[in-house]
């Protein structure tokens, strides 16, 4: 914790924030995202969903929300809620098929609007859709936001592996605490296991592995993530086994920046 920069910032009532990143696009961070969050509210936790990859900002559809649909009365932009969370999204602020061409330090900007213009409830979990790659929104938020951490999504093979491990490289490189590996589309046909094997060599916790199932698929399409929709799939049960080990870590980095800022303060 004490590699954190003195500038870094968190977000007025919300708890941890956590983001999810991939070094390649396509590999399931929406769906790891959106299942993610219906996982951790359903063990009990007040969850919201920020929509960061503004390149092609998914969230939306997958969480069954129109485009249209944030409010913005008066005192700013409220999220909007879906399955019990709370979402937001440059999805839902822009008219669909507009295409996003941001330059870096609009990008920056439109992060922090996001993060500290819109109206959040108090969250204990804030899960951050990031895009794919060592983007300006990667970059933004572990330099200038107190992260919990970072999950990084991956497919089990190894073209996609040597990709998240340049996603580690980064986020490592910039002191943002890694909570662990999530293997994606595990199968016969993409590999089952590369993600553990990644875990072991880079030293990162293993979160575990969510099969490739299309039930899984249908569920982002009509915008009922499968934990929502059937929460004792064996898919929705492991993804609850993840949100569980995410959180008792979330509480166990808590408790050691508390007691590292009770040493410092003493
Ligand atoms: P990314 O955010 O990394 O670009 P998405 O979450 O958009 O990836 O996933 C890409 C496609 O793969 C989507 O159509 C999604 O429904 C599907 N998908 C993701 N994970 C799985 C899985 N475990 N099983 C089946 N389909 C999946």
């Amino acid at each position: 914790m004490n590699n954190r920069q003195d500038n870094q910032r968190s977000v007025p009532g919300i708890t941890h924030l956590i983001a999810i990143a991939s070094n390649k696009g396509g590999v399931g961070k929406s769906t790891i995202s959106t299942n993610l969050s219906v996982a951790l509210h359903k063990i009990e936790n007040k969850v919201g969903v920020l929509d960061a990859d503004i390149t092609g900002p998914n969230i939306p559809r997958m969480m069954g929300i129109s485009p249209g649909s944030l409010a913005s009365e008066g005192e700013g932009l409220r999220p909007v809620e879906a399955h019990g969370i709370q979402a937001v999204s440059l999805g839902l602020v822009l008219p669909p098929d507009t295409p996003v061409v941001w330059r870096g330090p609009m990008i920056a900007s439109g992060l922090k609007q996001m993060l500290f213009d819109v109206q959040w409830s108090e969250l204990d979990y804030l899960v951050i859709d990031l895009p794919p790659g060592t983007s300006d929104v990667s970059m933004t938020l572990a330099q200038d936001v107190m992260l919990s951490g970072v999950v990084i999504a991956t497919t089990p093979q190894e073209v996609s592996l040597e990709d998240a491990r340049k996603a580690v490289a980064m986020f490592d490189k910039l002191g943002v605490p890694i909570l662990g590996l999530i293997e994606n589309m595990s199968s016969e046909i993409f590999g089952i296991g590369g993600g553990k094997n990644a875990a072991d060599d880079l030293g990162l916790d293993y979160l575990g592995s969510i099969p490739l199932d299309k039930d899984i698929r249908v569920g982002s399409d009509t915008g009922v993530p499968l934990v929502a929709q059937n929460p004792k799939h064996p898919a929705s049960i492991t993804y609850i086994e993840i949100a569980q080990a995410i959180h008792e870590k979330c509480l166990m980095i808590k408790n050691e920046t508390s007691s590292f800022l009770k040493r410092e303060l003493t």
